[in-house]
């Protein structure tokens, strides 16, 4: 039976990548997806391809409902566009689904203020003004799932001495910070709104996932590189975040594959949260 009948959930980036792989999941289960991003139509992005307009026809070939809402997560009037057209579309928002993310890989000393802001807008301020944009409607209700989409790389390097000096070496500093912030988030948040029946978590993947950003990054060799998990695995351990009982995951910092297999909906996880332990937070 599909999980999600009658919901209304927004996923950011949802053009691309783990929010593409979200939204079609989220769309075959029954709910009503609204998909935001900046990239609107193919070729919108100078170096990527997907599109909003791309994710919503696939979904709707498939029998499913979606809406595209372009957005630019860094603005604070586009974000409460995106939620007030959701409502006035489809109505409360049931699931709210926090993935897009700008990544700007350099060290502390080379990175412009201007890439740390975007990205902090991008992820943690965004995640804070959607939240707020969606919470009258499920605090009224009494029901509601948010989900943060978070990184092994808020884990950090742990304490000195560093002998590593390799390419690449310390150049999460920023991305790392934001992601332990969104943890942190999470779990704060969880606990306000337990009073309210609203679960609120943060999901990590358990190994890389092969997207358009990862690619880009050098971080994913090949399309088909060995070390990585199906963008599947993120989309349905965030259909099971959205949908487990409160008491069983609010609270939760966890990984694809760990509360995948957690919950038996696989049978044997690897990578982060099962062969090597996770953030601080999904320990507590
Ligand atoms: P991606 O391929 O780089 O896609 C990023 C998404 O964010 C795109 O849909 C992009 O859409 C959207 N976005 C960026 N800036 C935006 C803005 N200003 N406003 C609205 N949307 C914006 O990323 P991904 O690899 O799928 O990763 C998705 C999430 O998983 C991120 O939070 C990432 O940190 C996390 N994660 C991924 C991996 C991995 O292995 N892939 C590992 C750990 C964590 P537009 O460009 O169209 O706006």
């Amino acid at each position: 039976m599909a999980k999600l009948n009658g919901k209304v959930a927004i996923v950011t980036g949802a053009s691309r990548g783990i929010g593409e792989a979200i939204a079609k999941l989220f769309a075959a289960e029954g709910a009503k997806v609204v998909c935001a991003a900046r990239s609107l139509n193919e070729g919108d992005h100078k170096l990527f391809t997907g599109s909003l307009n791309t994710t919503v026809a696939e979904i709707k070939a498939a029998g499913g409902t979606a809406l595209a809402v372009q957005t630019d997560l860094s603005r604070e009037e586009s974000c409460v566009r995106l939620v007030a057209k959701t409502r006035e579309t489809f109505g409360p928002v049931d699931i709210l689904v926090n993935n897009a993310a700008v990544s700007f890989f350099a060290q502390i000393k080379d990175m412009t203020l201007r890439q740390w802001d975007t990205s902090w807008a991008v992820g943690p301020r965004a995640i804070f003004v959607l939240t707020k944009e969606v919470l009258p409607d499920m605090i009224k209700r009494c029901s509601g799932a948010i989900v943060n989409i978070s990184s092994s790389g808020a884990i950090g390097p742990g304490r000195g001495p560093y002998k590593d000096r390799g390419p690449g070496a310390n150049s999460g500093t920023k991305y790392g910070a934001q992601k332990a912030a969104i943890e942190r988030f999470s779990q704060g948040l969880a606990q306000e709104l337990y009073q309210y029946g609203i679960s609120v978590t943060a999901l990590s993947p358990s190994q890389l996932v092969v997207t358009p950003g990862t690619l880009f990054f050098k971080m994913a060799a090949s399309p088909n590189d060995p070390r990585a998990e199906p963008p599947d695995m993120m989309a349905r351990a965030t259909l099971l975040l959205a949908t487990e009982p409160l008491d069983k995951v609010t609270g939760r910092v966890t990984y694809s594959q760990q509360i995948l297999q957690e919950f038996g909906w696989i049978k044997k996880g690897q990578g982060t949260g099962i062969d090597r332990p996770g953030s601080g937070y999904s320990q507590i």
